[in-house]
């Protein structure tokens, strides 16, 4: 690592989607941030006025989906209140000069992910986030077979008021979309042309290096060591078929991305045995999380192949992940008009805290 008082000032390009960069600074100088405050603990289990509380199921729309079943949910599934997009809408492409309009149709769905008031992820039974997953699988399943408008099926869940949850509950969102998002097809293009150029899927060729790589820099100069990067520094949690990895080139400070060790593009394939070591690893992520940053503000979110017929030659070069961002600043102005966003903790030292948190 370099020199303590100078810290390090660089830029580095995110290997999966080039265009994409983050400036990691250590040292002052952009800082400092406004920091976002931790949510404060709500440990109630049962709230009265909660919607989203067993026996207040008639304050929400009608149950979609509940596991294991509707009168014994355990997560239940209804019509979100408020849909940005709606199946109302036409879905209709209309031109205006240069402007150009997709009516919002769509569908979005709320997840109420626990009975449990004030639980988090991280507190969860194992089971029960594999059985949350898996109700994430089957809707996405349902809704790209009966519909075959939706371009693109959103998962994701915001939890705090700064990550743009508006109802304390735990819950998640599923957002059915006539359009594949630009965060994903930005992912697709720039895998599917490495995989193109190098026949290797670039997920798989990072989680290798990840596991593998080590290295020694030298400064030309003065001949000491510049940096040195060790086997496994970027881990954060290994599983048997799944890996919490904190990329070299994060956008935000805490993130860490979630992947299998193993060929699969598209989420709803993932197998019922698969889902507990999924779960265990997404758990003991959130508890490193947590105990590094205490009540964290975050949002996840599930990156998969979409389903339409222009997407299917990336099963190859695509891996489905899931993000979690936490949030622990407001972006600046200089980020928000550069798109170079600034990591003022380096994905390094990120990665030894969480590592370093005993379970
Ligand atoms: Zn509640
Ligand atoms: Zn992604």
């Amino acid at each position: 690592m370099s020199d303590e008082n100078q810290g390090i000032r660089e830029i580095r390009i995110n290997p999966i989607v080039p265009s994409e960069s983050v400036l990691v600074s250590t040292a002052r100088g952009l800082r400092p941030r406004k920091e976002e405050a931790p949510v404060e603990r709500d440990i109630r289990e049962h709230v009265e006025k909660c919607p989203f509380c067993t026996g207040n199921e008639g304050m929400t729309p009608a149950t979609i989906a509940a596991w294991p079943t509707p009168t014994d949910w355990k997560v239940r599934v209804v019509e979100n209140l408020f849909p940005v997009l709606s199946p109302q809408q036409s879905g209709n492409a209309l031109n205006f000069g240069l402007q150009k309009v997709i009516d919002g149709y769509g569908r979005h769905e709320v997840v109420i992910d626990h009975r449990n008031h004030g639980i988090r992820v991280s507190e969860m039974d194992v089971e029960h986030i594999a059985g949350m997953f898996s109700m994430f699988r089957d809707r996405m399943q349902e809704i790209y077979a009966s519909d075959d408008r939706i371009k693109y099926v959103l998962v994701f869940k915001n939890f705090g008021a700064a990550a743009g949850a508006s109802i304390a509950h735990s819950h998640s969102q599923i957002v059915a979309m006539p359009v594949v998002p630009e965060n994903v097809v930005n992912e697709l293009n720039s895998t599917r042309q490495y995989y193109q150029k190098y026949n290797q899927n670039i997920f798989h060729t990072l989680i290798d290096e990840a596991l593998t790589f080590e290295a020694t820099i030298y400064d030309r100069q003065s001949g000491e060591v510049w940096r040195k990067i060790n086997v496994g520094q970027y881990i954060i949690q290994r599983g048997e078929y799944f890996i919490a990895v904190k990329p070299f080139a994060s956008r935000f400070e805490w993130e860490v991305q979630i992947l299998p060790l193993f060929d699969q593009a598209d989420f709803i394939e993932i197998k019922d045995e698969h889902l507990n070591d999924f779960a265990t690893v997404l758990k003991h992520t959130m508890q490193r999380l947590n105990h590094v940053l205490g009540g964290v503000q975050y949002n996840f979110f599930l990156h998969s192949l979409p389903h339409s017929p222009e997407w299917q030659d990336c099963v190859e070069s695509y891996v489905w992940h899931l993000e979690i961002c936490p949030r622990t600043s407001i972006p600046t102005g200089f980020e928000l008009g550069s798109g170079l966003f600034v990591s003022t903790v380096s994905p390094e030292d990120a990665a030894e805290q969480l590592r370093s948190v005993s379970l």
